[in-house]
């Protein structure tokens, strides 16, 4: 797969997941805008140099990067990024929304304001850099987008912003993709893992209730970022063969994850007590729906529906 022509944004490039993504689009002939704020973990303060050295890297490899030290997490900060794709490389194809932070915390002690961090840099930063960037895509009539989501998707007690936020970068993502399919736009989202700074702190890992690495040396290199990468230079070709899904990669797995309804029970009239004597069938995981959109979802509730309806 090659991106000869193709101009990429990845953003948080400047570590991690984020460096490898572009190094992996840059060495398949991508021309690359490395963002990060070079910030600390939870977030907040500012250092261009991660990102200018991952771009050094990409041009002592023959490639092609600019640097760019914006915050993903203002509209301002946004259009600073796009801008830096038009005026140095003419357009831009490919967005990969890979900048995060991470300040664990769970109730009591989890803020309103603590959550808003996270929303502000996975969610609205997501969201900020692709709008900026959305009317160029939809003139040229393509556009391949990667929103970062994570396992905490699924939720956690001890990492209550960071999980809400990432769960919420999977229904924008979803939202998006519906957008931009009539547009040649696709947005899928990613879910990976991989040993960086996020994830190898053993303290971290301990009080946020997830399993211990198994021993080694730390980072482990068969657990590094470009485990994860493949998958983001398939989502970003041309040849992508999926839009709104959310896909895992890391360590050497790829895998699907999804949201489903179940068929349920359909029996109007039941009293709380018959619903709960009849909860197998509530959640009776056989013949479940995946719905790709909100029009989808009513639809399948509807086709449940209709057979009961039609008795009537
Ligand atoms: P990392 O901390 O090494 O890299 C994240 C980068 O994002 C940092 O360089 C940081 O400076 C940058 N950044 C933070 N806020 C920014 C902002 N407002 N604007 C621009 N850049 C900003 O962590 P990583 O593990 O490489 O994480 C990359 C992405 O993958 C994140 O979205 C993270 O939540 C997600 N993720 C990682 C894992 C994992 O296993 N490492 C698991 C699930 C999700």
């Amino acid at each position: 797969m090659r991106f000869d022509d193709r101009v990429a944004i990845v953003t948080g490039a400047g570590r991690g997941l984020g460096r490898s993504h572009a190094l992996a689009l840059a060495t398949r002939g991508a021309r690359i805008v490395v963002n990060d704020l070079g910030g600390a973990l939870a977030g907040g303060g500012g250092d261009p140099g991660p990102a200018q050295a991952v771009a050094d890297e990409i041009a002592a490899a023959g490639g092609e990067a600019v640097a760019n030290a914006d915050s993903v997490a203002t509209p301002e900060g946004a259009e600073a990024i796009v801008t830096a794709a038009l005026e140095r490389f003419g357009r831009v194809d490919i967005i990969i929304n890979n900048a995060g932070n991470l300040d664990p915390g769970g109730l009591p002690g989890v803020t309103a304001e603590a959550i808003q961090r996270h929303v502000d840099v996975h969610v609205l930063g997501a969201f900020n850099v692709t709008r900026a960037a959305w009317p160029h895509l939809v003139d040229r009539g393509y556009g391949r987008i990667v929103i970062t989501s994570s396992v905490g998707l699924f939720g956690s007690a001890h990492l209550v912003g960071y999980s809400t936020a990432k769960g919420a970068a999977v229904s924008l993502g979803r939202s998006l993709a519906e957008a931009g399919a009539p547009h040649g736009i696709t947005v899928n989202q990613l879910v990976p893992s991989a040993e960086t700074r996020m994830v190898t702190d053993p303290e971290f890992r301990a009080n946020c209730n997830l399993p211990p690495l198994p021993p080694g040396t730390r980072p482990d290199p068969a657990r590094g970022p470009e485990f994860v990468s493949p998958m983001v230079v398939l989502l970003a070709h041309e040849s992508c063969p999926v839009n709104g899904e959310t896909m895992t990669a890391g360590i050497g797995r790829f895998a699907r994850v999804f949201w489903a309804e179940t068929r349920g029970l359909v029996a109007p009239g039941l009293e709380p007590e018959d619903i709960l004597a009849r909860w197998g069938e509530v959640v009776d995981e056989e013949g479940y729906g995946v719905p790709a959109t909100t029009a989808e979802g009513v639809a399948f509730r509807e086709s449940l529906l209709a057979p009961q309806a039609a008795e009537r």
